[in-house]
C-alpha cells in the first residue's frame, strides 16, 4: 500500500485529501460538494472493554459501510484516531437539509448495526456536514473540513441529534470562545475579576453562619461578563484552575485581615471546578495557603459540584480525603440537578449536601413549592439527618420557601430572599449588621 493511504482503513491520508479535494473543487459545476465529517463517541469504550484489536475491526467496518457503494462519493481521509471525513457530490435535487436527514438516517442505521453486535449501547455516531457550493469556491479545502469539524463538536453534545449542518453562526461561538479564554490571564492581572459573598443564613435564628464566594468579571467598560457564560468555556481550556487558585488567595487574604482586625467572620466556601480531578494540583496549593495565612482551617469550606463524584469517584474520593486532613468541610454542591447517584451519599464522606435551586425554581403563582419537589425535598433532607450530613437549599427567593424550609428541617439556606452575591465591603457590612441585630435580640 502507498505512503499516501492510511494503514489501517486503506483510506487517504489527510494531506492527500486535501489536495484531492482542492481539485474536485476546482472542476466542480452544477453540483455542490457536501464534507461529511463523523466521530464515533464512546470509541474508547469500545477499545477499553474490547481490546484495541475489535476495536480496530469496528473502525474498518465502520468505513467501509460508510465509503462503500457509495456513487456520490469523492474522496475520504482518516483525520486521525476515529475521526473520518468525506467529500460527496450533492447534485442540484438534494437540498442541504435533505442530504442531512439522509446521513442522520444512515448513522442510525450504523449505530444499531454495531449496538447489536458489541451490546453497547453507548456507542453513537456524532457527524457534522458543510456544504461547499459554487460561491465558496475559493473556500479553501481546510476550511470546509475544519467548518464540517465544528459541526461535529456540536452535534456532539446534542443528546438528541447526531448530525449537525454547519452554519456561520457557530463560527461566532468560537469567535466568542477565543476572545473570552485568550484574556483571562490579562485580566486577573488587571483585576478584572473580583469575589462576591453570598451569605448562608442558619434556619433556626436566622442569623448568618457562612458565605459563599463566588467569582465575578468586570471588564474596563463596567459591564459585567457572569460564570455561567464564561466559566464553561474556561473550563474547557483548564484555565478555571488559574481562576479558582486566584478565588482560593483572595478568599484566604479576606479572612485572615478580618481575623487580624479582630472582626468577626464566618465559613467562606470556594467552589472546586471539577478540572481540578486531572492534575490534583489543588491539595498542594491549598496546603500552602493554610501555611501562608495561618488561618483555622474550619473557616474555609469546599463545594464539590456533583457531577464531579460521577465523573471520577476514585479521584473525587482523594480530594475529599485530602482537604479533610487538613481540617476543612466539604460539600455536595447542586445536589438533584444531573445523574445524582443517591448512593453515593453514602460512599463518601461530605460534611454537606447543597440541594440545587430548580427545586425551588418551579413554584406556583402562589410561590408555593410543588407537591412533586416537597417530596424529594423533605427525603433528601431526612437522608441527610439520618446520615449525619448538613443540609443546605440554594436558590431560596421567599419567605414562603423559607418557612417550608424551616418546616421540614432544613439547616441552612441560601438565596435572594436574604441577600444576592455581594461586594467585598458590602458583605462586611451585612455581616457585621447581622451579627449586631441579632446579638441584640437573642
Ligand atoms: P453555584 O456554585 O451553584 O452557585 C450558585 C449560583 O446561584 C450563583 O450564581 C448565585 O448567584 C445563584 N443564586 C444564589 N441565590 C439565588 C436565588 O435565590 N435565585 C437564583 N435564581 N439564583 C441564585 P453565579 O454566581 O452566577 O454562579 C454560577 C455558577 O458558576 C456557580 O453555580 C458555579 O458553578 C460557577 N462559579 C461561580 N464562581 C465560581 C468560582 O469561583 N469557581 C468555580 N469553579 N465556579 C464558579
Ligand atoms: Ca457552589
Ligand atoms: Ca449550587
Amino acid at each position: 500500500m502507498s505512503e499516501m493511504k492510511d494503514i489501517l482503513t486503506g483510506l487517504d491520508r489527510y494531506e492527500e485529501f486535501l489536495g484531492k479535494l482542492q481539485v474536485e473543487i476546482n472542476k466542480m459545476e452544477d453540483y455542490r460538494i457536501a464534507i461529511v465529517y463523523t466521530d464515533i463517541k464512546h470509541f474508547k469504550y469500545i477499545n477499553d472493554t474490547y481490546g484495541y484489536k475489535r476495536g480496530d475491526t469496528l473502525l474498518k467496518e465502520f468505513v467501509e459501510m460508510v465509503t462503500g457503494n457509495n456513487d456520490y462519493m469523492l474522496c475520504a481521509a482518516r483525520v486521525y484516531s476515529d475521526n473520518i471525513v468525506m467529500a460527496a457530490r450533492l447534485e442540484e435535487c438534494v437540498g442541504n437539509e435533505e442530504f442531512r436527514k439522509l446521513i442522520r438516517e444512515r448513522n442510525l442505521e450504523l449505530e444499531n448495526n454495531f449496538r447489536e453486535r458489541y451490546m453497547s449501547a453507548r456507542l453513537k455516531f456524532c457527524t457534522g456536514i458543510s456544504i461547499i457550493s459554487k460561491e465558496d469556491r475559493r473556500l479553501d479545502p481546510a476550511t470546509a473540513v475544519s467548518n464540517a469539524n465544528l459541526a461535529r463538536k456540536v452535534a456532539k453534545e446534542m443528546d438528541e441529534d447526531c448530525c449537525v449542518l454547519f452554519d456561520n453562526t457557530m463560527l461566532e461561538g468560537i469567535k466568542k470562545e477565543v476572545e473570552i479564554t485568550s484574556s483571562v490571564s490579562t485580566a486577573i492581572e488587571k483585576g478584572e475579576f473580583k469575589v462576591y459573598y453570598q451569605p448562608k443564613m442558619e434556619t433556626n435564628t436566622l442569623k448568618i453562619i457562612g458565605a459563599e464566594a463566588l467569582i465575578r468579571w468586570q471588564k474596563a467598560d463596567g459591564s459585567f461578563i457572569y460564570p455561567d457564560e464564561f466559566i464553561p468555556l474556561v473550563e474547557r481550556s483548564g484555565q478555571i484552575v488559574e481562576l479558582d487558585y486566584f478565588v482560593y488567595r483572595e478568599v484566604f487574604h479576606f479572612i485572615a485581615r478580618r481575623l487580624q482586625e479582630g472582626k468577626t467572620i464566618v465559613p467562606i466556601s470556594v467552589n472546586v471546578s471539577r478540572a481540578h480531578l486531572n492534575k490534583m494540583g489543588i491539595l498542594p496549593y491549598v496546603r500552602s495557603l493554610f501555611e501562608k495565612y495561618q488561618i483555622p482551617p474550619e473557616l474555609v469550606e469546599f463545594e464539590l459540584t456533583e457531577s464531579i463524584y460521577i465523573k471520577n469517584t476514585t479521584r473525587a474520593l482523594e480530594l475529599i480525603e485530602g482537604l479533610h486532613e487538613m481540617g476543612t468541610k466539604v460539600s455536595m454542591d447542586d445536589f438533584g440537578s444531573g445523574y445524582s447517584s443517591l448512593n453515593l451519599l453514602s460512599k463518601l464522606p461530605i460534611d454537606i449536601i447543597k440541594l440545587d435551586k430548580v427545586f425551588l425554581q418551579d413554584c406556583d403563582s402562589k410561590h408555593n413549592i410543588r407537591e412533586n419537589d416537597k417530596i424529594i425535598i423533605s427525603c433528601v433532607i431526612d437522608m441527610a439527618k439520618k446520615l449525619q450530613i448538613t443540609s443546605l437549599c440554594e436558590g431560596v427567593e421567599t419567605i414562603e420557601q423559607s418557612d417550608y424550609l424551616s418546616q421540614i428541617g432544613c439547616e441552612i439556606q441560601q438565596g435572594y430572599y436574604f441577600s444576592k452575591p455581594i461586594p467585598q465591603a458590602e458583605f462586611e457590612s451585612f455581616m457585621d449588621e447581622n451579627y449586631r441585630v441579632k446579638n441584640m435580640s437573642y
